[in-house]
């Protein structure tokens, strides 16, 4: 979640969730749950987690968890949470944020569509080269 931008009114639910969401995000328990939620990735996959959108790196101090959705904000299950470098995680937040009929579909299905998209632009950058 980001700052609103200047002039966008945000209703007082937007503003308690985000509240909400900001004490969460800054706990310890916070810290731990990231931790547990790439520990059973591992466990899962036997690697470590890779930025859903590019592929590249991911890790516990360079990388960020997306909410796919705020449902279970403090309880959230794995698959509420998709691993995104910080590059692909701003990429995708501008997207999300660009147009009212992101939010309209729905943020989890919105993320889904985003982050397929920005995984087909990573792909088919890696052909193309720079002819050096
Ligand atoms: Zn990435
Ligand atoms: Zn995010």
């Amino acid at each position: 979640m980001r700052d609103p931008r200047p002039g966008l009114a945000w209703s007082n639910r937007r503003l308690r969730r985000r509240a909400a969401y900001a004490s969460w995000m800054a706990s310890g328990e916070w810290l731990s749950r990231r931790q547990a939620w790439r520990d059973a990735w591992v466990a899962a996959h036997r690697a470590e987690p890779r930025c859903a959108a590019c592929g590249g790196p991911w890790s516990l101090s360079h990388g960020d968890l997306h909410h796919r959705n705020y449902d279970r904000l403090g309880a959230e299950r794995d698959c509420d949470l998709i691993p995104l470098d910080r590059a692909c995680h701003d990429r995708l937040h501008a997207i999300l944020e660009s147009t009212p009929a992101w939010r309209r579909l729905g943020r989890e299905h919105a993320t889904d569509v985003i982050v397929a998209r920005l995984r087909r632009d990573a792909t088919s950058r890696e052909g193309v080269g720079d002819g050096r």
